[in-house]
């Protein structure tokens, strides 16, 4: 990312409706041509963030720059910004050309370029054939992909999207999510995307920015955000994961020594942030647990009873009764040993995937 040119630069942007503070102090960068998305509980903030870079409203503090230039008090027409959100009416009782037609109408474009560029925009999203029709006869899937078009055609600095896909049944919106994807890879945009649902955003960002209550928890790629998530927060929002209260008893060759009651002593890699008291909750992924042969050389090894086998597909879960917590694990289905209901096995990881996080639901 080092070598890519910063297209956006926000610090400190603030914003507050009354006594609720829906930004509080948030500092962002994305890269030229990132797919960026935002995550996050419904009011996190998602939406007031991309309000305040399109801007539509006016923040309290904190400073915006597109390009490099200051743009915190530039009208929202002066943006070279694209925009879809879930409820972004297209104009209803105009063409689809007509709609399309209107981001490069603002910029002025003259009547040549415009209808080379809205056939370009409408092949770009397979729609070839509807130019001529009104926008309500077209179906949502139909409607959301105009918008895309719509968003895509002026060729703008930066593309903001607002669950564009939430209103949308999940066949479709499976499908838009590889469409806007495609889309992203063909132009190489910068991309602000916001969802509330951790798969679309795992499958679609190159990173992606956890919010809570008006606050960046944790930034990164999806796997790092996945795999080392940095609070309880982070962690429970992205997954399923294996949450055990324990508490650490020392610290030797670089692993914290945690004693996790019901169950046993487990030694994790001591990784920030440190959590402030001897308290703590110890974190692991079910795919991070490994069973029978595969455990015997793990640094953490444990006996458990196997309580359920779920079979979904490609993915085997078991639950295993391990003292008196019951552990998720996740196993591919193909080539894993198979275990029975009420069989007793050995379960292990290593001290490297598990993560110490604070018990406090705030970020650390
Ligand atoms: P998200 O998009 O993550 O669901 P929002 O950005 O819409 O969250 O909202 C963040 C917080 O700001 C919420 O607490 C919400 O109630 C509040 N908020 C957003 N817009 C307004 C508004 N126009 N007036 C008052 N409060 C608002
Ligand atoms: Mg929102």
């Amino acid at each position: 990312m080092s070598e890519r040119k910063t297209k956006l630069t926000i610090r400190g942007l603030t914003k507050r409706y009354g006594a609720a503070t829906a930004l509080d102090h948030v500092d962002l960068d994305l890269a030229d041509g990132e797919f960026l998305t935002m995550l996050g509980p419904s009011g996190s903030g998602k939406t007031t963030l991309l309000w305040s870079v399109a801007g539509l409203n006016e923040p309290d503090g904190g400073k915006i720059w597109i390009d490099g230039r200051d743009a915190t008090s530039v009208p929202a027409s002066g943006r070279d910004i694209g925009m879809v959100f879930q409820n972004y009416a297209l104009f209803p009782h105009m063409s689809v050309s007509k709609n399309i037609s209107f981001p490069l109408e603002m910029r002025k474009v003259g009547p040549q370029d415009r209808s080379r560029a809205i056939k370009r925009a409408l092949e770009m999203v397979k729609l070839e054939h509807v130019g001529d029709r009104f926008c309500n006869q077209l179906s949502g899937g139909q409607q959301q992909r105009i918008a895309l078009a719509r968003a895509f055609v002026a060729n703008p600095s930066i593309v903001l999207m607002d669950e564009p896909l939430g209103a949308l049944d999940k066949k479709l919106r499976d499908h838009l999510q590889l469409e806007i994807k495609r889309l992203h890879g063909r132009l190489g945009m910068t991309v602000l995307y916001v969802t509330h649902d951790q798969e679309e955003a795992m499958v679609m960002s190159d990173r992606i920015c956890l919010m809570n209550q008006g606050r960046i928890e944790q930034i990164g790629a999806p796997e790092e955000l996945y795999f080392q998530p940095r609070s309880l927060f982070a962690a429970d929002f992205l997954g399923e994961s294996n949450l055990i209260p324990g508490r650490i008893t020392g610290e030797e060759a670089g692993c914290l020594v945690l004693e996790l009651p019901g169950i046993g002593t487990v030694r994790t890699r001591t990784t920030p942030p440190r959590p402030h008291g001897p308290d703590v909750v110890h974190f692991t992924r079910p795919e991070s647990i490994a069973i029978q042969a595969d455990a015997e050389n793990k640094a953490n090894r444990l006996q458990g009873r196997v309580t359920d086998v779920v079979v979904s597909g490609a993915i085997t879960k078991l639950f295993v009764g391990v003292g008196d917590v019951s552990m998720k694990i996740s196993l591919l289905t193909q080539g894993s040993q198979r275990v029975r209901n009420g069989e007793l096995i050995t379960i292990g990881w290593d001290d490297d995937v598990g993560r110490v996080l604070s018990p406090s639901r705030k970020a650390a």
